[in-house]
């Protein structure tokens, strides 16, 4: 990739390819494949117009990068942010690509998504917005070539309007064999059942296997959300099923504040009557923004955007595990203090993997014609993480080094092995 087209907006890509090449350097990665795995494979950018309620013309850049899809169809989500870029695509792409190798799927790593923020358009704006979207990405996306999925300020609905659009223009007799082009849809529009949780229930499933291997109870330890959207929503829902505690809150809106506990599902109420934000809830006191991950607790988890846990804040965190629910949460330079301190990280890849796990088993159901059952769902997916898990502390094991590393060699090895068995055309 030619540095001088890399924006610093969000500082992603630069986290995603040190960690790679810190992790390329251990396990002694190929020459060669080192230098496919560090070059995406196709960036797609559209400009698009759309009209707006009010009659007006609004033009719009959306991204996909294709970062490399030797084991399968590339696979990621669309994010809707004003911080999308290409830099952040090819960031989240990237680690998509690790993510599905890890989980050993069939798939390789895409990401992409619009730079809007949400909140300033109508439903019907976003209805507009997302299928116009999907026609400017035509016949690069496709349910054997690259399957999108919702990401930050995207979610069902979205994926129905992708959906709808893609089957809408292909011949009648094909539209159900291209239903699947797009994961995480609604259940009454082939969606599948728990793909809604599969995130937050994948993350807690990652806490569970970490507790499991400390010799620690969940049961009353205290943590705190960064993010209450999907995935902050669902952590924290299996979390108190769990007997867990939560006792700080952050979205975009506010952060918030119980010593005694925040319960997930008044919260939820509360915020889905307050267009989806937590700020003003009664039962927490709001508190600084900045002092967020320095609440005592015992458990962290990062579920909003990347760059979170930084220099600036690592040293007051109090958690012993910090489970990244979001992608790219932490960067280099504090996951190096948080080690030195002792401070345990599942790293996304690993935590955040129940999501593209969930989209995986929808896909398959699409594929077959198939209805799955929520409790077949989630047993799968915990089979899944818990071998994922088990993978990467094996790894860790085996090169002295730490989780995050660990996960990324258990990925790699897989993108090596199938690019040494297969060469490279001609
Ligand atoms: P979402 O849009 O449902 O929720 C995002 C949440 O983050 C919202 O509560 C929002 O208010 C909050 N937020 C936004 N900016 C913030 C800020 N500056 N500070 C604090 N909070 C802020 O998104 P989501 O789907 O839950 O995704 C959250 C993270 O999880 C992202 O990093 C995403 O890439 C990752 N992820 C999502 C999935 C999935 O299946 N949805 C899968 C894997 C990883």
């Amino acid at each position: 990739m030619k540095t001088e087209t890399v924006k610093k907006k969000t500082g992603m890509y630069e986290n995603v390819m040190k960690q790679f090449n810190h992790a390329a350097d251990v396990m002694n990665l190929d020459e060669g494949v080192r230098k496919i795995l560090s070059s995406t494979n196709n960036e797609i950018v559209v400009h698009f117009p759309v009209k707006l309620d009010n009659g007006k013309i609004e033009v719009f850049t959306g991204y996909r990068v294709q970062h490399n899809n030797a084991l399968g169809p590339y696979k990621g989500g669309l994010r809707y942010h004003p911080t999308v870029d290409i830099d952040a695509a090819r960031a989240l792409a990237i680690w998509m690509t690790w993510k599905t190798a890890l989980a050993g799927l069939p798939y390789g790593g895409g990401k992409g998504g619009i730079e809007i923020d949400p909140k300033k358009y109508s439903i019907s704006e976003l209805e507009r917005i997302t299928r116009r979207f999907t026609y400017a990405l035509g016949e690069n996306i496709g349910p054997d070539h690259d399957i999108p999925a919702p990401d930050v300020n995207t979610n069902a609905q979205i994926m129905a309007w992708i959906s709808d659009f893609f089957v809408s223009t292909k011949a009648p007799g094909m539209r159900h064999t291209n239903l699947h082009v797009v994961t995480g849809k609604p259940v009454g529009s082939g969606g599948l059942a728990g793909r809604d949780r599969a995130t937050g229930f994948g993350v807690v499933a990652t806490i569970k296997s970490w507790a499991a291997l400390k010799n620690k109870e969940i049961k009353g330890k205290s943590y705190i959300v960064q993010g209450f959207g999907n995935v902050g929503y669902w952590a924290a829902h299996f979390m108190n099923k769990l007997g867990a505690k939560m006792t700080a809150v952050q979205d975009a809106s506010a952060t918030i504040f119980n010593e005694d506990g925040i319960d997930p599902e008044e919260l939820l109420a509360y915020a889905k009557a307050n267009g989806g934000a937590i700020k003003g809830f009664p039962n927490a006191e709001e508190m600084n923004s900045k002092d967020f991950y320095g609440v005592d607790c015992d458990i962290a988890i990062p579920a909003a955007l990347g760059n979170q846990i930084t220099l600036e804040n690592v040293d007051t965190i109090k958690a012993s595990l910090i489970a990244e629910g979001a992608n790219g949460p932490t960067d280099v330079a504090a996951e190096a203090k948080l080690l030195i301190r002792g401070i345990d990280v599942i790293p996304d890849i690993l935590c955040n993997g129940g999501g593209v796990i969930g989209s995986y088993y929808e896909w398959l159901q699409n594929k077959r014609a198939e209805n799955w059952k929520i409790d077949h769902v989630l047993s799968l997916l915990e089979e899944k993480l818990e071998a994922s898990f088990e993978n990467t502390v094996n790894a860790a094991k085996e090169y002295n080094t730490d989780w995050r590393t660990a996960a990324y060699i258990v990925a790699l090895k897989r993108l090596e092995v199938t690019y040494k068995e297969r060469g490279v055309f001609p």
